[in-house]
């Protein structure tokens, strides 16, 4: 049988901000090149979700309003099933809105809205500047691979680790979680969170790879051949300054 990665996009329509549902292309494309499968399940508001039947989980970046919508909807319909999905060690990814819903909550002025508790992070609204512009982090991840991930990011928010939690990545250029505290993101077994849009996977092919790799449980995947995927690295870590 084709192995086939199979992702759940959560809030596709409402969590799409600066392309993000790019990144979803690029997992497709990737499979369809090397002649695995790929099969997409949207899960918007009120829908509920099986964890067993995907193996990666996404959610993208969204304006404040759109977020809170799904925030109250992700805690009523879908909390149990992607904490089931990730204690299995499941694949989450959560880009910058949707980072912000994977930890315990985003503070606003004058409300809180409500995260999944995936991960240790907290998120609070600043009244200071929104954090804007290249951005590139140097990532080690839990099976020791290395690389660096250059993007876009554009937040009010900024989020801080709790006392174990590790952060994805170490800022190289740009301001990451807070702007001050030198990293980017966090990452807890499959569940990864990241402000960096671009959108990502298309700036940065290998992590793209990490996931598909990850998800199906492949040693290894066929080469592609990535020149104009490199390019378009090589062209956002120029941008970053990094
Ligand atoms: N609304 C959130 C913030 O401003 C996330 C924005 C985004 O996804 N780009 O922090």
């Amino acid at each position: 049988m084709t192995p086939t990665l199979r992702v759940c996009a959560l809030y596709p329509d409402l969590m799409n901000i600066y392309a993000d549902r790019g990144n979803l292309l690029m997992l497709e494309r990737r499979c369809a090149w090397r002649g695995l499968g790929f099969e997409l399940t949207a899960a918007g508001l009120g829908a509920g979700v099986d964890p067993a039947a995907h193996d990666l989980f996404y959610l993208g970046g969204g304006q404040d309003r759109d977020q809170r919508l799904c925030a109250l909807d992700l805690v009523e319909t879908k909390r149990d099933a992607l904490h089931a999905a990730a204690a299995d060690g499941k694949l989450v990814l959560g880009v910058c809105g949707g980072y912000q819903l994977l930890g315990h909550g985003y503070a606003l002025a004058d409300e809180t809205i409500p995260g999944l508790g995936l991960v240790d992070v907290e998120t609070i609204r600043s009244q200071g500047p929104r954090l804007i512009g290249n951005v590139a982090i140097e990532v080690e991840l839990d099976d020791g691979t290395r690389g660096v991930l250059a993007g876009f990011e554009n937040h009010a928010g900024r989020t801080v680790l709790g006392d174990g939690a590790q952060p994805l990545g170490r800022v190289l250029k740009g301001h990451g979680n807070t702007g001050t505290s030198g990293v980017e993101g966090v990452r807890r077994g499959g569940v990864i969170g990241t402000y960096l849009h671009g959108p990502l996977l298309p700036k940065n092919a290998w992590f793209a790879d990490w996931l598909i790799r990850r998800a199906l449980g492949a040693a290894e995947l066929a080469a592609l051949d990535d020149t104009l995927e490199n390019a378009a690295h090589a062209e956002a870590r120029r941008a970053a300054g990094a």
